[in-house]
């Protein structure tokens, strides 16, 4: 294991067991295992699914103030106004999706070690 803590691993793209190898291979190619300690990311079908809520939560949140400026603000046809929101979501999506599923699996790998300790009391 690394010198980096649990936080400073959380945006890293790096395994939340050993910190070490990497969980996107390219931006958004996720890898089943890490390529350093063999942990398993891919655990079942719908595992991730808590992370993808997070990013559609953040993106739609993220949306929401462009939509209400553009409307009310730039005073733009509602259908343009729409049409940039949606851009928005496709260009924010990705990132939120990549950066959520890193966090779901550090703090997976925290509250796993919690309870590890709590049984050893
Ligand atoms: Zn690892």
């Amino acid at each position: 294991m690394t010198d980096k803590t649990q936080k400073q691993s959380y945006f890293s793209n790096q395994c939340g067991k050993c910190r070490t190898g990497e969980i996107f291979s390219y931006f958004l190619l996720f890898n089943r295992k890490c390529s350093h300690c063999g942990h398993l990311f891919e655990k079942e079908e719908g595992h991730y699914l808590g992370a993808m809520i997070i990013a559609y939560l953040i993106s739609s949140l993220m949306a929401l103030p462009i939509l209400l400026l553009a409307v009310f603000k730039y005073e733009t046809d509602f259908p343009v106004a729409m049409g940039l929101t949606v851009l928005e979501i496709l260009i924010t999506g990705p990132i939120f999706y990549r950066y959520s599923k890193l966090v779901w699996i550090h703090a997976e790998e925290r509250f796993t070690d919690y309870l590890h300790e709590e049984k050893k009391k």
